[in-house]
C-alpha cells in the first residue's frame, strides 16, 4: 500500500491576529485527527502565509512555528494581495509536500471538509475544488454579487467552478505545473482549471467569519472580477469588435436614409435625435477605450516581470521532509 501523503495547509494571513488564535487549533486538530486515521502522512504541515500584516500576526505565526513543529511560516515583505500570498504559500509548500490544500484563515470554509478533499485525491483526483452548498451566512447583497461575480465570469468565457473560491485540493504535480505559469495577474481559481489533470468538487456549507472583518468589500470584489476577466479572457475585445461593427452598420443604414429623405425633397427631421446618437455613441468610445487601456495596463504589468512576492522571512528552513512528526 502506498504511505499516506504528505500534507501542507496553506493558509494566507492579512491583520488576523483577532482570528489565527481562535483556529490555529482547529487546524491542528483536524490535521491529527486526518493523520491518526491513516489519511495523511503524520510529517504534514500547517503552513501561515504573513501577507505584510501590520499588526501581530508574523508574530503569533513565529511563535506559534517555535512551540509546535507542525506550524511554519513564511513572510513576504509587504501587502501583495490574497491572490498573490496564496501563490507563495503554494510555492513554498510544492518543495515539501504531496498535496496541498489551501484555505482561509477565518473558518468560514468548512474545516472538517479537508477529510473528504483528501478522499478525493485518494480516488484518483489531482485538483479537488471546495464547493460552497449554499451561502446562508452571507448578506443577501453578497449572495447576489457572488452570483452575479461568476455568472459574468462564466458569460466572459472564464472557465471556473461556480461558487468555488480558493479552498482547494492541488497535487504536487499540479503545483509543479502551475509553477510554470509565470503571469503577475492572478486569479488562480481561473487558472487552475487551465493546468488540466483529473478533479471533482466537494461541496460544503459555508460559515461566519470567527472575528476581524473581511478584506474583500465591494470596491476589491468588482476589481477582482475585472483582474479575472482581463487576464483570463479576451472576449470583452472581441465584444468591442462586434458591437463597432453593429453600431457602424446601423450609421451606413441611417445615412442611406437621410440621402433618400434628402433627395426626395424633405430635410431629416430633428436635432434632439442627432445629439442622443452623438452622446450614445462618444460614451460607447469612452468604454471600449477603458476596455482596452485595462488590457494594454495589463500588458505593461507583465511586461516588466517584477516579482509576484517577496519572502522576507522563513521558519520552513532546515524542516524539509523527513523532520519530526505531528
Ligand atoms: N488575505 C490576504 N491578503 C490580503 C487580503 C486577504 O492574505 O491582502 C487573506 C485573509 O487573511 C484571509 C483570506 O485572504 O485568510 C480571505 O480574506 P477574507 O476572509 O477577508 O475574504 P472574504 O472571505 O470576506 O471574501
Ligand atoms: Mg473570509
Amino acid at each position: 500500500m502506498a504511505p499516506a501523503p504528505v500534507l501542507c495547509i496553506v493558509i494566507p494571513c492579512y491583520n488576523e491576529e483577532s482570528v489565527l488564535p481562535l483556529t490555529c487549533s482547529l487546524f491542528r486538530n483536524q490535521l491529527e485527527s486526518m493523520a491518526e486515521g491513516g489519511l495523511v502522512s503524520r510529517r504534514s504541515r500547517i503552513l501561515f502565509v504573513n501577507d505584510g500584516s501590520k499588526d501581530g500576526t508574523w508574530r503569533l505565526i513565529r511563535d506559534l512555528a517555535a512551540s509546535d513543529p507542525v506550524f511554519e511560516g513564511i513572510c513576504l515583505s509587504r501587502n501583495r494581495g490574497h491572490q498573490n500570498a496564496l501563490l507563495a504559500g503554494l510555492m513554498a509548500a510544492k518543495d515539501i509536500c504531496d498535496i496541498s490544500i489551501s484555505i482561509d484563515c477565518d473558518g468560514q470554509d468548512d474545516i472538517a471538509a479537508m477529510a473528504d478533499m483528501v478522499k478525493a485525491y485518494l480516488a484518483g483526483n489531482d485538483v479537488v475544488y471546495g464547493v460552497r452548498s449554499d451561502r446562508e451566512t452571507d448578506s443577501p447583497f453578497k449572495r447576489l454579487s457572488a452570483q452575479a461575480f461568476y455568472r459574468l465570469l462564466g458569460a466572459m468565457g472564464v472557465e471556473c467552478v461556480y461558487n468555488h473560491a480558493d479552498y482547494r485540493l492541488l497535487s504536487s504535480r499540479v503545483l509543479e505545473s502551475l509553477s510554470e505559469f509565470k503571469e503577475v495577474n492572478l486569479f488562480l481559481r481561473g487558472m487552475i482549471p487551465l493546468v488540466g489533470y483529473s478533479s471533482t468538487s466537494v461541496y460544503y456549507k459555508r460559515h461566519e467569519r470567527l472575528a476581524g472583518e473581511s478584506h474583500y468589500p465591494l470596491p476589491k470584489m468588482i476589481a477582482l472580477a475585472i483582474d479575472g476577466i482581463t487576464s483570463l479572457s479576451i472576449q470583452p475585445i472581441r465584444i468591442i469588435t462586434v458591437l463597432g461593427l453593429a453600431i457602424a452598420a446601423l450609421s451606413f443604414v441611417g445615412v442611406l436614409w437621410a440621402i433618400c429623405v434628402t433627395l426626395a425633397g424633405q430635410s431629416v427631421p430633428g436635432w434632439a435625435s442627432t445629439i442622443s446618437i452623438a452622446c450614445l455613441l462618444s460614451g460607447t468610445q469612452l468604454l471600449s477605450i477603458g476596455i482596452i487601456g485595462e488590457y494594454i495596463g495589463k500588458i505593461y504589468l507583465e511586461a516588466k516581470r517584477r516579482p509576484r512576492y517577496i519572502v522576507s522571512e522563513t521558519t520552513l528552513e532546515g524542516s524539509r521532509q523527513g523532520g519530526s512528526e505531528i
